[in-house]
């Protein structure tokens, strides 16, 4: 570490010295920058063009929640502090659970989402609303353990998803600071609240610009991993980076599959290198072709969880 030279306020430190931040919570605009990168994801992707759309309103209204809803449950000052010091997830999924009132923002997201549903999305949130707390706690079990759940009810989960990441977001954006980053047996586990992975995302901006960070599924926060790094298993020798090409051979979408000859599973990569804007999150969605794809082809396993994709079939 070299604290002096990133503490330095003069802009003179020579390249290389500056230190980029080990784990960085997430800041107001996530949502936002996510409902906007969804809405033009829409336009770019005709196949996935209503799909996109409505994600973007599912973030949207997430991002109207984040702003001006009010928390259900307030954490005690000096909640975390503990945890953080000791360098354990503070915002464990296990612990926080029972207090994190998410059911409420689930209500909320739905009031919110009842003035952009269209026809095909009605029944979707008519169903939501008629489940009881204790099917939507099985549902929540489901999307936090990262299993494709009961088919009947399957395709409720990416809103009760996005109601958990409504509830996590706002908790990890009253932490006093980010937890420290993971040592190397936990790598792949969100410092914050130990949740998997949803892709990994190269930085532009100068503090952090080529850097690569794993975002979190489910709280937004990212943390520190070297590039040309598998996330499971570590290794680097074997990767290959696959994308998805338009007709005339030029990549159509700066997602990539960071794929592992060692461990055969792959992540998504987001290079904001090509694209100031993509969204972990939107541009997973968006390149979902890929994973058609390499499915097909059966060569790797995907390891990245987006908890607003439907798992299974
Ligand atoms: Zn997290
Ligand atoms: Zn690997």
């Amino acid at each position: 570490m070299n604290g002096a030279a990133s503490r330095h306020a003069f802009g003179s430190a020579p390249a290389g010295v500056m230190q980029p931040p080990a784990v960085v919570l997430p800041d107001a605009e996530v949502f936002a920058r996510r409902a906007a990168r969804l809405r033009e994801l829409a336009e770019r992707v005709s196949s996935l063009a209503d799909f996109l759309a409505f994600m973007g309103c599912v973030a949207q209204a997430q991002h109207q929640l984040l702003a001006t809803g009010e928390a259900a449950w307030h954490p005690a000052p000096g909640a975390f502090d503990l945890a953080l010091a000791h360098g354990m997830a503070p915002l464990g999924i296990h612990a926080l659970r029972p207090n994190a009132a998410w059911q409420a923002d689930l209500a909320a997201l739905l009031d919110a989402l009842e003035l952009y549903a269209g026809e095909r999305q009605r029944p979707l949130l008519a169903a939501l609303r008629e489940q009881t707390p204790a099917a939507l706690e099985t549902l929540a079990d489901d999307v936090l353990e990262g299993r494709s759940g009961a088919a009947a009810t399957r395709g409720l989960m990416p809103l009760v998803a996005a109601a958990l990441q409504l509830a996590w977001v706002r908790l990890a954006r009253t932490l006093p600071c980010p937890p420290e980053r993971p040592g190397p047996e936990a790598q792949a586990l969100c410092p914050c609240c130990g949740s998997a992975p949803l892709a990994s995302v190269v930085h532009i901006e100068p503090q952090r610009s080529g850097v690569r960070y794993l975002h979190c599924s489910l709280c937004a926060t990212e943390w520190h991993l070297e590039r040309v790094k598998c996330s499971v298993c570590g290794r680097g020798g074997k990767l290959l980076y696959l994308g998805l090409e338009d007709e005339r051979g030029k990549p159509f979408l700066p997602a990539q599959a960071e794929a592992c000859g060692d461990c055969g599973h792959y992540l998504k990569l987001v290079p904001r290198e090509l694209d100031a804007r993509a969204d972990p999150l939107a541009d997973d969605l968006a390149s979902l072709a890929l994973d058609v794809a390499l499915a097909e082809q059966g060569d790797y396993q995907r390891s990245g969880y987006n908890p607003l994709l439907i798992a299974g079939e």
